[in-house]
């Protein structure tokens, strides 16, 4: 089946060869055929769309065309708390849960369109919330519960959040302090039953309780808006990326394509909902491929994942590269013991992996894992290393039928690009627009949405290479963006957050390498005159941004400098901060105004 013309040129990095199971063959067999005949109408195809022909609602392809067929009785969510107690939800079940979820957001009188935030660990609610808020035709945004105070109010803000769910631990550490800044927050809806006070307030379990478990859908058009996605640039606020419900046609297809999932698999997304993965692949595509998918409220353990992996009967994972490093560190050891046979595919996103923890895969579950790559704004998988075809260690993989990627070069205006042909030459990874799951837009952001678009194409912000068999490799970020254990930060969020300390005077962040998460933040601050650049201010300025950032977002390292380099026009160099902590070449200096290293 593996047609060995596909790769001609074998010249280049290694392939990694599977035998493919002949019981199980992939759902994507053939590759180049599949491509070929490849046709956005047949995916839709495999979707149900609202009865009566009322367009198509994401949870309705998710969970209710399920409760209506023999799925009814599977189990659609599986939940594992952190003590280890199990909760399983059917998709029957889940229907009646979001039925009531919708129901009780009607009786609060919000309306469709409007928007309902959720921030929590990975609790059931969660889910329903998300689900039941699609099925109001709330628009979702899900923030990441390791988010401070500040990452909150400013996406709440920018995206008028209505409606949040949250717990009432949250709500006390990280929104109550801010509620006068969101003055168009009017229901917070908690989860759990502990005592707390607020305007507007109320309790997750009588509000379900005293709603009806009967909700119809009401048309929806494939364009209407269903998720808000915060995503980071190099400047400005945070982008808020918009997608429709008929994103669900690719969150399906390509969870067919590039997951293989097939209909009685057991699936583990482990990243968390905050982020788009945890949406669009812990929530959506498993659920319109009918599948159970397991949910873990713990944070990473190799020995808890493992034991997961093992009762639960996981057959196909999708994980990260920070975690597979993780797991890499306590060696193939630890993973013997645990009967793993059940698991038969493996893959990884949000950052690059390193052709090691491919191979390392191997050795240790016996399967490598199947690098892909997307992004918040694509909406789905794009780019992946498929079940069918051996992998090549370090690659991201090829496009998704559907999926038209170039490497490119943009013009002098902006306005066009011209694709490179020969093999291995460094652009811009760029994708032919008009796949369903792509943003509309960025919130209230013309001119940036705008500015990813040239010629037919869209343009990713990040630097690619492509071989001669079509295989796309990971070079870096064309802007400065930084990736820390997946997650995408916003050099301009931190900086910002450093700057409302009253000893600082300006501050530049980074993102330095580190062999674990990838890369790490990193912070200069110069300080505003009588103020002392010892330890005691440096250890106060990384408790202020972890107050303000949370944990995931705040930087790990801060250093002094007496003035930081800047182009005449006063931006802020952080290349060449880099390029100096690095050792790296810094590159043109031509525009550089002020910095006490010159
Ligand atoms: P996010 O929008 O937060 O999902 O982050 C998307 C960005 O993560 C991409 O633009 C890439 O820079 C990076 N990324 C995602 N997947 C991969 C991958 N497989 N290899 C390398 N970088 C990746």
């Amino acid at each position: 089946m593996m047609s060995g013309s596909f790769f001609a040129q074998q010249d280049g990095p290694a392939l990694l060869t599977k035998e493919l199971s002949a019981s199980r063959p992939p759902n994507l067999r053939d590759y180049a055929a599949e491509r070929a005949r490849f046709d956005w109408n047949n995916a839709w195809a495999r979707l149900d769309g609202l009865p009566g022909g009322a367009g198509h609602n994401m949870a309705h392809e998710a969970v209710d065309r399920h409760a209506a067929g023999p799925r009814a009785e599977r189990v659609a969510i599986r939940w594992i708390g952190k003590s280890g107690a199990r909760r399983d939800l059917t998709y029957g079940e889940l229907k009646v849960a979001t039925n009531r979820f919708a129901n009780a957001l009607f009786s609060l009188g919000v309306e469709p369109g409007e928007r309902v935030f959720v921030l929590m660990g990975r609790l059931p609610e969660l889910y329903v919330a998300v689900l039941g808020a699609l099925k109001a035709r709330c628009v979702v945004s899900p923030l990441f519960s390791a988010f401070g105070p500040e990452p909150i109010a400013t996406r709440m803000e920018m995206g008028e959040g209505r409606v949040l769910v949250t717990t009432p631990a949250l709500y006390r550490r990280k929104v109550a302090g801010i509620r006068d800044e969101l003055p168009g927050l009017e229901h917070v809806i908690l989860v759990g039953d502990e005592p707390t006070e607020g305007p507007g307030l109320h309790a997750w379990q009588p509000l379900i309780e005293g709603s009806s478990a009967d909700f119809t859908i009401a048309p929806t058009d494939p364009e209407d808006m269903a998720l808000l996605h915060f995503t980071s640039g190099t400047t400005g606020r945070p982008k808020g990326a918009i997608h429709v419900h008929g994103a669900v046609v690719a969150h399906d297809i390509t969870g067919y394509y590039a997951l293989d999932l097939h209909d009685d698999d057991v699936f583990w997304c482990t990243a968390d909902p905050g982020w788009v993965t945890g949406t669009s692949y812990g929530i959506l595509a498993p659920l319109t491929n009918g599948v159970t998918s397991i949910v873990v409220e713990a944070e990473f353990d190799a020995q808890t994942w493992y034991s997961v992996l093992e009762r639960e009967k996981v057959s196909v994972w999708y994980t990260a590269p920070t975690a597979i490093r993780m797991m890499m560190r306590l060696g193939t050891e630890a993973v013997r013991g645990y009967d793993l046979s059940a698991l038969r595919f493996m893959a990884s996103v949000g950052e690059p992996l390193n052709p090691e923890a491919v191979v390392w895969g191997e050795e240790a579950f016996g399967l490598p894992f199947h690098d892909n790559w997307w992004q918040t704004e694509t909406g789905g998988i794009m780019i992946a290393n498929l079940a069918a075809l051996p992998i090549k260690p370090g690659s991201m993989g090829l496009p998704l039928p559907g999926i038209d990627a170039a490497v490119v070069r943009r013009s002098e205006a902006g306005d066009d690009v011209e694709i490179i042909e020969a093999p291995m030459v460094e652009g811009e990874l760029a994708l032919r627009k008009g796949w369903p799951s792509i943003m509309r837009g960025y919130l209230g952001e013309e001119e940036r949405y705008r500015k990813c678009f040239a010629g037919d194409w869209y343009l990713t912000g990040d630097l690619a290479k492509r071989d001669e068999d079509g295989y796309f490799w990971f070079v870096g970020r064309a802007d400065d963006v930084i990736k820390s254990a997946g997650h995408l930060i916003g050099p301009f969020e931190v900086e910002s957050a450093l700057m409302e300390h009253p000893a600082v005077a300006e501050a530049a962040v980074i993102g330095i390498p580190d062999e674990t998460v990838g890369e790490i933040v990193k912070a200069f601050v110069a300080l505003k005159p009588s103020n002392e650049a010892d330890e005691a201010l440096r250890k106060e300025l990384l408790g202020h941004a972890r107050r303000r950032l949370g944990p995931a977002v705040a930087p790990k390292q801060i250093d002094f400098r007496k003035e930081l380099p800047r182009t005449r026009s006063g931006k802020i160099m952080r290349r060449l901060l880099k390029a100096r902590e690095l050792g790296l070449p810094e590159g043109d200096l031509s525009t550089l105004e002020s910095d006490e290293q010159r």
